[in-house]
């Protein structure tokens, strides 16, 4: 997808700090974090322009990143807990519409994000 920020992270086009990656999704940290640490998981495959797209066609990446998500927040240390969130729409603040999951963690994060 052009001038899509997470596709061109998703092929290294725009550099990121990978913390995770296979075949369909990748983990990688935020650059402005909001938490000490704070990783965005992705397809890697577009969907545009987020949760409001995943179908019964394309939400098996959603489950993959599910099933995914305690091995990486295990990996980086959340053994402590972590909260994982959804931006959808303008209310809630998202920027890029590509869909993708926050994992933050790393300290006690209050009652909401
Ligand atoms: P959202 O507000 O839910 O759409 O989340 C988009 C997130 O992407 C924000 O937290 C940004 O800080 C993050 N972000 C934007 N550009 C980059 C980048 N080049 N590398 C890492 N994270 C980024
Ligand atoms: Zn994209």
């Amino acid at each position: 997808m052009d001038n899509c920020i997470f596709c061109k992270i998703a092929v290294g086009e725009i550099p990121s700090k990978v913390a995770y990656e296979d075949e369909v999704i990748m983990a990688f940290h935020d650059i402005e974090p909001q938490a000490p640490v704070h990783v965005v998981v992705i397809p890697k495959a577009h969907i545009a322009s987020g949760m409001n797209e995943v179908t019964k066609d394309n939400s098996a990446v959603v489950a993959h990143i599910f099933e995914s998500i305690p091995q990486i927040a295990a990996s980086l240390g959340l053994g402590e807990g972590y909260r994982v969130v959804c931006n959808c729409g303008e209310n809630a603040g998202q920027t890029v519409q590509h869909l993708h999951f926050h994992i933050l963690g790393g300290k006690t994060l209050g009652a909401m994000a």
